[in-house]
């Protein structure tokens, strides 16, 4: 394999955002467990048919890689395994609240912006470490375990390149500080490749399976 990685080392996001539900089946019959949605309330939709039409030893997984509005929060505690899209303290304590009620402890990751024509969220750079520093010694229901980033789309998934390494360094910044991360979640359809050769643990990848939206 060209990152000379072993294939279990990357977990596979297969991004269903509006994609009907009947993908989602048509995917879960194939072996796909893990899905991404951008919306909460989509989501909770497609993870109720799932649920009716599985065995919960299927074990079908959700991630939320959508920006999170504060008003969602309590139904995406209750409907995502795994939140991408942390990118403020004051998210952070709120999710850290539903899932105390809810008796969860949530899986995050706090999201990066790292260029200005970025995507408008994710937290700065610059503030990252203090986000990390709060989320693991003050908020007792989320346990952080990476960080996700979304570069500017690239024709060329070279150019893309910079943007996963500075995911990777500002992990390894915060892993010198110990806090250590497990995941990086970065690559999509067009640049998952170079992102896996970059160190990616989860890709989030939509078009490129199941077709253009
Ligand atoms: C839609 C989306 C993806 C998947 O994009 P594709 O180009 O369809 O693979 C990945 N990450 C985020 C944050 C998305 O919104």
């Amino acid at each position: 394999m060209r990152a000379d990685r072993a294939p279990s080392s990357v977990r596979l996001v297969a991004v269903t955002k509006h994609f009907p539900v009947s993908a989602v089946s048509e995917a879960v019959g194939l072996g796909l467990r893990v899905f991404g949605e951008s919306y909460v309330g989509e989501a909770a939709a497609k993870r109720e048919t799932i649920l009716r039409e599985t065995t919960p030893s299927s074990s079908v997984s959700w991630h939320l890689i959508g920006h999170l509005q504060r008003n969602k929060v309590k139904k995406a505690v209750a409907v995502f395994d795994c939140i991408h899209s942390i990118d403020s303290i004051a998210l952070a304590g709120e999710v850290d609240a539903h899932a105390a009620r809810a008796g969860k402890i949530q899986d995050v990751l706090i999201q990066v912006k790292l260029s200005e024509e970025d995507t408008k969220t994710g937290i700065e750079e610059d503030g990252v470490l203090a986000l990390a520093e709060r989320i693991t010694s003050f908020n007792k229901n989320l346990n952080l375990i990476g960080l996700m980033a979304m570069p500017p789309f690239f024709e060329d998934p070279e150019q893309s390149r910079p943007y996963f390494r500075r995911l990777k360094d500002i992990r390894d910044t915060l892993t010198g500080r110990g806090i250590a991360l497990t995941e990086l979640s970065m690559g999509m359809s067009n640049d998952f490749e170079t992102a896996v050769e970059e160190g990616a643990t989860m890709v989030r990848i939509g078009s490129e399976i199941f077709g253009e939206r």
